[in-house]
């Protein structure tokens, strides 16, 4: 009989969970040739989450959970699941039914023909997104495959299954700075695009404020991309360039015209944009040597106070 594992990070889910287990539990049943496994990812949170979790522990044979010492994290949740998973197929899931667990059943069918590594999942709309948002994410997607080399696709969710042998690979990818959809995208495999509409979360809220949006997005250009890099240099280059040019012409037009005293306000203008630039450049190489000086620390990507048996990794 085959396994299935589920990874679900919560943090924050206690209005979700009772939901998601009844739902969850459903099309578990109507699976009677797979067994499931259940791994809760408990990402510190701060409301009765831990609570709901132990109960879902207690009633359902097929719960394991992990609980972390703080909040690490969607990324450092995934990876805490992954690590500890031990099933042939395995996906990962939010905890708020925004990945309906109804598509599971087709999704493990593609995965059965043999085809494919992975079944991933995309909305085709993003109905009841802020419509701010929606344009930002999709500037976002557009800007990191023309500069990366990762294939990341416009409208992916993390929900997604895979052959274990992938989920193997991604634990074995070990950097601090993770961006799933990266990685998912950089290792290859054959994956089947699932399309389905949005759902909207069923309880609670968002966890995605604007802002850590936002810094999700240079994690993910930083850690896929060099190309930040190289317009740093260009654009130094650019300016030496033109620098070069202007004192030509200073000189040009010193021998022709003498030196009246003028252009104090377009030196002082020169002077900050070119000391703008500079901040700017020393702004994307700090991004990469902060970067880098996270992953030298070689710090664990969780860790974990409680969890529901001895296997479970619990700092990882
Ligand atoms: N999540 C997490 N740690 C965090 C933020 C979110 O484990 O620091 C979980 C959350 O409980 C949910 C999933 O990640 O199961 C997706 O979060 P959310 O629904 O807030 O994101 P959205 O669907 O709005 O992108
Ligand atoms: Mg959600």
């Amino acid at each position: 009989m085959k396994k299935i594992s589920l990874v679900i990070p919560c943090y924050n889910e206690q209005e979700s969970l009772p939901l998601f287990d009844a739902e969850m539990d459903k099309v578990i049943k109507s699976m009677s040739e797979y067994s499931f496994e259940i791994i809760y990812v408990n990402d510190g949170s701060k409301d009765n989450t831990l609570k709901c979790i132990k109960e879902l522990y207690k009633k359902r044979t097929y719960v394991r959970f992990i609980s972390f010492s703080r909040n690490f994290g969607k990324e450092a949740a995934m990876y805490a699941g992954f690590k500890n998973v031990t099933g042939d197929f395995v996906a990962i899931m939010d905890a708020d039914l925004q990945d309906p667990p109804s598509l599971l059943p087709d999704m493990i069918r593609i995965m059965e023909s043999g085809e494919y590594d992975s079944v991933a999942t995309r909305r085709v709309s993003r109905d009841g997104e802020p419509p701010i948002r929606s344009f930002f994410a999709r500037m976002f997607y557009k800007i990191i495959n023309k500069i990366s080399d990762a294939d990341i696709v416009d409208g992916a969710r993390d929900y997604r299954l895979m052959k274990r042998e992938m989920v193997n690979v991604i634990v074995e990818m070990g950097e601090r700075n993770r961006f799933s959809k990266g990685i998912f995208g950089w290792i290859g495999y054959k994956t089947y695009w699932y399309e389905y509409k949005n759902v909207e979360r069923i309880a609670g809220e968002t966890k995605w404020s604007f802002w850590k949006l936002f810094k999700y997005s240079i994690e993910g250009i930083v850690s896929f991309s060099q190309v930040p890099l190289s317009i740093s240099s260009w654009l130094g280059m650019i300016c030496t360039g033109v620098a070069f040019l202007a004192i030509i012409f200073i000189i040009i037009r010193k021998i022709i015209m003498g030196d009246p005293v003028q252009g104090w306000a377009s030196t002082i203008c020169l002077i900050m944009f070119i000391g703008g630039i500079q901040l700017f450049c020393m702004g994307i190489m700090g991004q990469y040597i902060g970067k880098t000086y996270v992953e030298s620390k070689g710090r664990p990507h969780y860790i974990a106070s409680e969890g529901s048996d001895e296997d479970i990794i619990k700092v990882g």
